[in-house]
């Protein structure tokens, strides 16, 4: 397929939209972070701004009436209920030019949500015009909850994400993109520089976001200056107990973050960010920051774990997970790595489409795994291989045509559900369109998708383009189905047949004369003709080989477009037709049932007696034998 043309030129660098230049204090007896510094929001668009929005995501955590608590169900990751309160206080908010504070004129409550208070409105005293900047001087305090998900205490061990007031996206029209914080989504934010200086007792370890360096410090206190450039995002963690592993990979500091007792975990977490950092950067271009931390929670802290933040991602699981034979440790890591890519460089919203950094990234996961295992990619043990695709498949079977991929978290009726459509299902619809249109293929569409989405923020046209430059129109249409319209597929084979070619055997009056051939019976006949349907359930049009087996052992091979819903296989040879399995290969990853894919030529009169049984069955329902 030609080059795509249509590829926006890389950017080097993103446009810094929102900035932050903070100072955090940690009070590790109160679990509380006093911060202080400014906002900066440049208006890019074209749009006078009349108003901004901040989330204040932390507020999630502070009573049972917030979106994120509120939910009998627990619809988050963890599903747990917080006990420890989590919110934050803004103590004042003041434009650094006319000095008005914003604060006491806010939205006090989530628009569209009177209980809830993570999504705040500020009219803004002047319009911001466009191509210009408002500084906003900021001063808040947060109580961080017991760790519930993500963020939070638990004993001396914090982890600090979404924990100051956060602008909502600009977008390009010049509103907000700003929600209520559901449990099931993640975030969405614009591209910028945030200059952070933390203060947290002298005996705690540190990982950051960005490249930290040592400041002046008060007796008893470390303080840490943490610069992170081209970033939308930046999470902390401070423990005394973390063990480090620090490394240069190819020019990036890493730097592995672990509990006392840790080493094997650490040492893997290590070598799989060097294959990772290589791999994703061939595929999906450069990583471009100085430094990648990775912190691998305390037990008690897991749910803290699993997690990406620009710069910085958590993983998880106990000690004993390398030794286990599966490969859960490589797992989260290269999947949080590949989201400094999906969700780090290309800033999709996550909360309207979680399936382009979740489901992507999934893919991304499972393909790089598969690149350096193979078969046995997610476990390998007990005389047992078993592929992350394979896993992934049998997952979005099972669920798969629930609800559409393409919608937000929030539209999703469970967590369960998600997982399975968001991650898995996309995951899957993109293994089948590498196994069907050729890995080298989708690896160049993705590298364009990669080229335009990089220090952007994707939305699920620019994939759906970057399919369509590489891999073409029906696949591109393929996949808007797969995505939009709950579109599924499945290949069945029905009535495989074969009949000897055999001269007619009966009476025949020919050219005046009279002829009587005997029946051939008793001796094999000489050819054969074969028949079968190979049907094409659901909406995707997939390209699909047909493989015909026949009584000599010998195979054939039919190629089906996949257009029109069936395809009729017709044979004629020495040999009797008698099995045909479509897509032997299992290239058609998303088919719902692979166990109708193959079908085998039926007894001969073996059809007709269940015809007549099912005649008698149809006629029994209709009320009686005539
Ligand atoms: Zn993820």
């Amino acid at each position: 397929m030609a080059p795509a043309a249509h590829a926006a030129p890389a950017l080097e660098r993103p446009e810094h939209v929102a900035s932050y230049v903070l100072s955090a204090r940690l009070d590790e007896a109160s679990h509380r972070v006093s911060g202080r510094g400014s906002i900066e929001l440049f208006n890019y668009t074209e749009q006078p701004l009349s108003e901004v929005y901040l989330h204040l995501y932390m507020n999630a955590f502070k009573n049972d009436e917030s979106l994120f608590l509120r939910s009998p169900f627990g619809a988050g990751r963890s599903g747990q209920h917080g006990s420890k309160w989590g919110y934050i206080d803004v103590k004042r908010l003041v434009t650094r030019e006319g000095a008005v504070d914003l604060w006491p004129a806010r939205g006090a409550k989530s628009p569209g949500d009177p209980q809830d208070e993570t999504d705040v409105r500020l009219a803004l005293p002047q319009t911001l015009e466009p191509g210009k900047r408002l500084t906003l001087d900021v001063e808040f305090e947060v109580q961080l909850p017991e760790v519930v998900e993500r963020t939070g205490y638990v004993q001396d061990y914090h982890f600090v994400a979404q924990w100051f007031p956060k602008l909502a996206r600009l977008m390009p029209d010049g509103t907000f993109a700003h929600f209520t914080f559901h449990p099931q989504s993640e975030f969405y934010a614009d591209f910028g520089r945030y200059d952070v200086t933390l203060d947290v007792p002298a005996s705690h370890v540190v990982g950051a976001s960005g490249q930290c360096e040592a400041a002046p410090a008060s007796p008893g206190r470390r303080v840490l200056r943490c610069r992170a450039e081209d970033v939308h995002d930046f999470a902390w963690t401070s423990w005394p107990g973390f063990q480090e592993v620090r490394q240069s990979v190819a020019g990036v500091d890493v730097r592995v973050l672990t509990p006392p007792g840790y080493a094997r975990s650490a040492a893997v977490e290590l070598d799989t960010v060097r294959f990772g950092l290589e791999h994703f950067g061939k595929r999906f271009g450069r990583y471009p920051y100085p430094t990648l931390t990775v912190v691998h929670p305390p037990s008690g802290a897991s749910n803290s774990g699993g997690m990406e933040y620009p710069t910085l991602i958590t993983t998880g699981g106990p000690w004993y997970t390398p030794w286990s034979g599966a490969r859960a440790i490589e797992a989260v890591t290269i999947h949080e790595l590949g989201h400094q890519w999906f969700y780090g460089l290309f800033a999709s919203d996550e909360h309207r489409y979680p399936f382009l950094d979740e489901g992507v990234n999934s893919y991304a996961e499972h393909s790089s795994l598969s690149a350096r295992y193979g078969d046995g990619s997610a476990f390998a043990g007990f005389g047992l291989r078993i592929s992350s695709e394979a896993l992934s498949r049998a997952i979005a079977a099972e669920r798969g045509a629930d609800e559409p991929i393409a919608q937000g978290a929030a539209d999703f009726f469970s967590f369960r559900s998600l997982g399975a459509i968001v991650y898995s299902r996309t995951a899957t619809v993109l293994s089948t369109l590498e196994r069907v249109y050729g890995k080298a293929n989708l690896d160049l569409a993705l590298a364009d998708y990669a080229q335009a989405a990089r220090f952007r923020h994707p939305e699920p046209a620019t994939l759906v383009q970057a399919i369509r430059g590489r891999l073409g129109e029906v696949a591109a249409r393929n996949l808007e189905r797969a995505l939009f319209e709950r579109g599924g597929v499945d290949y069945l084979v029905r009535e495989v047949q074969s009949a000897a070619l055999d001269a007619r055997a009966g009476v025949f009056d020919e050219s005046g004369a009279r002829r009587t051939v005997a029946r051939a019976e008793g001796r094999p006949a000489e050819r054969y003709a074969g028949h079968a349907v190979v049907l094409r359930h659901g909406a995707l049009e997939l390209p699909v080989q047909i493989e015909l087996r026949f009584e000599d052992g010998h195979t054939e091979l039919r190629n089906w477009s996949g257009d029109g819903t069936r395809y009729i296989v017709s044979s004629e040879g020495p040999s009797r037709l008698v099995g045909v399995t479509v897509d032997p290969q299992k290239r058609v990853l998303i088919d719902e049932n692979l166990t109708n894919n193959a079908a085998a030529r039926e007894a001969q009169g073996a059809p007709r007696v269940l015809e007549r049984l099912l005649y008698a069955a149809e006629l029994l329902l209709a009320g009686g034998l005539p």
